[in-house]
């Protein structure tokens, strides 16, 4: 028997992989297995993250991870994004199997670590594959932990300034400062703006302390700090405590408005007001401290 006629085929159309030109004769979308095998990727770390950051959040307060209303943990969100990631590329019927899941979330980082060894069935092969990455973890107050809490706070931080209503802009610079310090377990549950300047609901009294210490230190001023007894707890007494914080009053060199005047501010009384002189008329006004809270610094 000659080699023809053994395996005609064979010996007449040598195959070839067009990739790397190892003769072959069994392909996997006209590549021979090794370079098959090297153009397939099953975990895209880009996509799994960007999928489970979409989709999932953590609770600073009571620390469960939600999707939507739901309870569910970070194993459950991650294995899920992996197995969507796999079907849309490799088709929904493609098995899938964890050899190895370790998902380890780091709540200083806000974020996971994972680390996946993961198996599944492509085109009749056996493809493994370890992949370990990071993904980010958004935080936000889970909807059960708002309804219980009902507005939940401890402290309130109260921006004011002396004898006059802090500008936008101090509010803005004061907010921020504030929210700079807050620690991940930390939170805001409720700002309200005032005539007289705004208030920060906060989740607890050393947070408050540390937001006006923040301001103060920042923008001037001194704070002050009051507690209410509110309720007991266990046998404890619980306190809201209030930080009153003060922002500077006006200063010589300050130019204010008030009652549709320009006042330049040249000397203050203590106790009593400032004095200044009108920027269009050259006149001078006295403008009792009573006043003043009406007043805007230019
Ligand atoms: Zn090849
Ligand atoms: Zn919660």
């Amino acid at each position: 028997m000659t080699e023809y006629e053994r395996n005609p085929v064979r010996s007449r159309w040598r195959s070839f992989c067009p990739k790397c030109g190892i003769e072959t004769d069994t392909f996997f979308e006209n590549l021979c297995e090794a370079c098959f095998r090297a153009g397939l990727t099953l975990l895209a770390p880009d996509r799994i993250a960007e999928e489970v950051r979409a989709s999932v959040i953590v609770c600073p307060h009571c620390g469960g991870f939600f999707k939507g209303n739901e309870r569910t943990d970070l194993e459950a969100v991650v294995e899920d994004a992996v197995r969507r990631a796999i079907s849309k590329t490799h088709g929904p019927e493609c098995p899938v199997e964890f050899r190895e899941a370790e998902i380890a979330y780091d709540e200083a980082a806000r974020s996971a670590h994972v680390c996946l060894r993961v198996q599944a069935r492509i085109k009749d092969l056996d493809v493994v594959e370890r992949a370990e990455f990071t993904v980010p973890v958004r935080r936000a107050i889970c909807a059960q932990c708002s309804r219980i809490a009902g507005g939940y706070y401890a402290a309130i931080v109260q921006i004011r300034a002396d004898w006059r209503t802090p500008t936008e802009e101090e509010l803005e610079a004061a907010v921020e400062l504030a929210y700079a310090v807050l620690s991940t377990e930390e939170f805001v549950t409720k700002q309200q703006l005032l005539k007289e300047g705004l208030d920060l609901y906060v989740s607890s009294a050393e947070c408050g302390r540390r937001m006006a210490k923040a301001i103060v230190k920042h923008r001037g001023g001194n704070y002050f700090e009051s507690r209410k007894l509110y309720g007991r707890r266990g046998g404890r007494e619980v306190y809201r405590v209030t930080f009153l914080v003060r922002l500077p009053g006006y200063t010589v060199g300050d130019v204010i408005e008030l009652a549709g005047k320009r006042i330049a501010v040249d000397k203050i009384v203590p106790g009593e007001g400032l004095e200044g002189v009108e920027l269009q008329t050259g006149e001078r006004y006295f403008v009792p401290l009573r006043d003043q809270k009406r007043a805007k610094r230019e």
